[in-house]
């Protein structure tokens, strides 16, 4: 497989990828290949396949009690990267996450993408469990995706958890992480959380995806930032289309972003979500314009394995 930061650092023109999630459980993977068949003529470089950790669902138990059942509702990240590299032919990268993560079974998931010839993974520490307001770690696992990009870079140091096993045979990850141009919502202030974006960077990860941005601007000003703290490697800016007129609630209090005033107001005069798409899909192409000229190396949509806006974004853009 390529790494993405060889990859980034050779290429003639700005690269085209995406996201998607892995189906709900129950779900056969055939809706996901539909998902991804259209985005296939604009040659993805990679394809990005989230991890989602488990949530507390509640039974009713009809005596007024309610017991309380632990399930993963999206599983098959590993699994759906190898079925896509062996079907489209192209790098999918796993996203690794600390939550509901012994350090013990994160080791034997990177065995797992190792043994499949999977050399790229984002490293991130997962949101909190629904039900919970803060993140808890597992008892055995990472607090922080800076621990957790320290496991990956110890095993390409062919360094295991055991260490009568050591040395063992070196992994060869290429580590990607978060940024998050307005700050990421837990962190005291911008300044603190640049400071520790700076410590991920420091320990190995090799290139930086954002978090959703609307504003461009947002951006430029993250990427001006990073390289005056000395943060020189790639930065992959993350679009996502906006399709309905929720998601002008859901997505600021979801990823703690804001919506540009414009934006806002051309959605507020749509009559339809087909209409909010439609606004969502010339909104990205100006986005994903201005930011080729900036100069980016790739644009990275966050489809939600849903493929018409991002096909029609990318059919005015590549
Ligand atoms: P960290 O880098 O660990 O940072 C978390 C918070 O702690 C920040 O506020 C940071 O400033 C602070 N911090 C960091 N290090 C320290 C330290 N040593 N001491 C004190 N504070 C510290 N979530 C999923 O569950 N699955 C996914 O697949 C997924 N994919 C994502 C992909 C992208 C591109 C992005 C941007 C986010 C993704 N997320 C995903 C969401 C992500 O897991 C959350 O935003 C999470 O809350 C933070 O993850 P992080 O890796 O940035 O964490």
């Amino acid at each position: 497989m390529t790494k993405i930061a060889q990859l980034l650092q050779n290429i003639e023109k700005p690269v085209f990828s995406f996201e998607i999630l892995p189906p709900l459980k129950g779900h056969g993977i055939d809706e996901l290949f539909k998902a991804i068949d259209p985005l296939m003529e604009f040659n993805p470089s990679f394809i990005d396949v989230t991890y989602h950790r488990e949530e507390y669902v509640y039974k009713n138990r009809g005596n007024g009690l309610l017991e309380r059942h632990t399930t993963r509702k999206r599983p098959g990240t590993v699994g759906i990267c190898a079925a896509i590299i062996n079907r489209f032919k192209v790098d999918a990268i796993p996203h690794l996450i600390c939550g509901g993560f012994s350090k013990e079974e994160t080791e034997n998931a990177l065995i797992d993408l190792d043994f499949l010839g999977i050399d790229n993974v984002l490293v991130l520490r997962g949101d909190a469990i629904k039900s919970e307001g803060t993140f808890i770690p597992d008892p055995n696992g990472h607090h922080y995706a800076l621990d957790l990009l320290k496991q990956v870079v110890n095993m390409n140091n062919g360094k295991y958890l055991d260490e009568e096993l050591n040395p063992s045979a070196n992994t060869n990850f290429c580590i990607g992480i978060a940024g998050y141009p307005e700050k990421h919502f837990e962190a005291p202030n911008f300044q603190k959380d640049m400071e520790y974006l700076k410590k991920k960077v420091e320990a190995g990860a090799e290139y930086i995806v954002t978090q959703m941005f609307f504003n461009n601007q947002k951006y430029f000003d993250f990427v001006k930032a990073c390289r005056e703290m000395d943060i020189n490697v790639p930065i992959i800016p993350g679009l996502k289309p906006l399709t309905t007129a929720k998601q002008l609630t859901i997505l600021p209090s979801i990823f703690h972003i804001d919506l540009p005033e414009a934006l806002v107001s051309a959605v507020e005069k749509c009559k339809n979500n087909q209409q909010v798409a439609q606004v969502g899909i010339e909104w990205g192409i100006q986005q994903s314009k201005e930011l080729l000229k900036f100069g980016v190396p790739c644009l990275h949509y966050y489809s939600m394995s849903k493929s018409e806006a991002v096909q029609s974004i990318a059919k005015a853009v590549f």
